[in-house]
């Protein structure tokens, strides 16, 4: 087994409280709004930062957001990385920052705008309305 070190632990138990806390502040999903005590799965933490910059997601609200098991696999399967965004402004706005999302990705502060965001909202709104199934 790999050996870490003892900072990088110590940030891997930060990590994991603040996504515990995070968990317990949203008991609802934020595409359906079904509420976690009770779902037949577990709801999740989905990170917008995927592939090789997961791990800078893993650590930072910036990047979480909050699904039951229904909506988390239809993120995956369906939703683009903008509506993501739109979605993470439109539930955790004190915790919205796309730069800091852009720059997560590896990508240029404006890779994805706030135009683009915006516009997105709205098609958010649309599966949020429909609840997305
Ligand atoms: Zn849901
Ligand atoms: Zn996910």
């Amino acid at each position: 087994m790999k050996r870490i070190s003892d900072t990088k632990r110590a940030s891997i138990e930060v990590a994991k409280e603040d996504r515990e806390a995070f968990a317990l502040e949203f008991d609802r999903c934020w595409i359906c709004n079904s509420p976690a005590e009770f779902a037949s799965l577990p709801h999740a933490t989905h990170e917008i930062v995927h592939g090789v910059n997961r791990n800078a997601g893993y650590a930072h609200r910036v990047a979480w957001l909050r699904l039951c098991a229904v909506c988390h696999a239809n993120v995956h399967e369906s939703w683009s990385l903008v509506e993501q965004y739109a979605l993470k402004a439109m539930r955790d706005p004190e915790h919205y920052d796309r730069v800091e999302l852009n720059r997560m990705r590896v990508r240029a502060d404006d890779s994805v705008s706030e135009i683009e965001v915006v516009q997105a909202a709205a098609s958010v709104l649309d599966k949020v309305w429909k609840r997305t199934r």
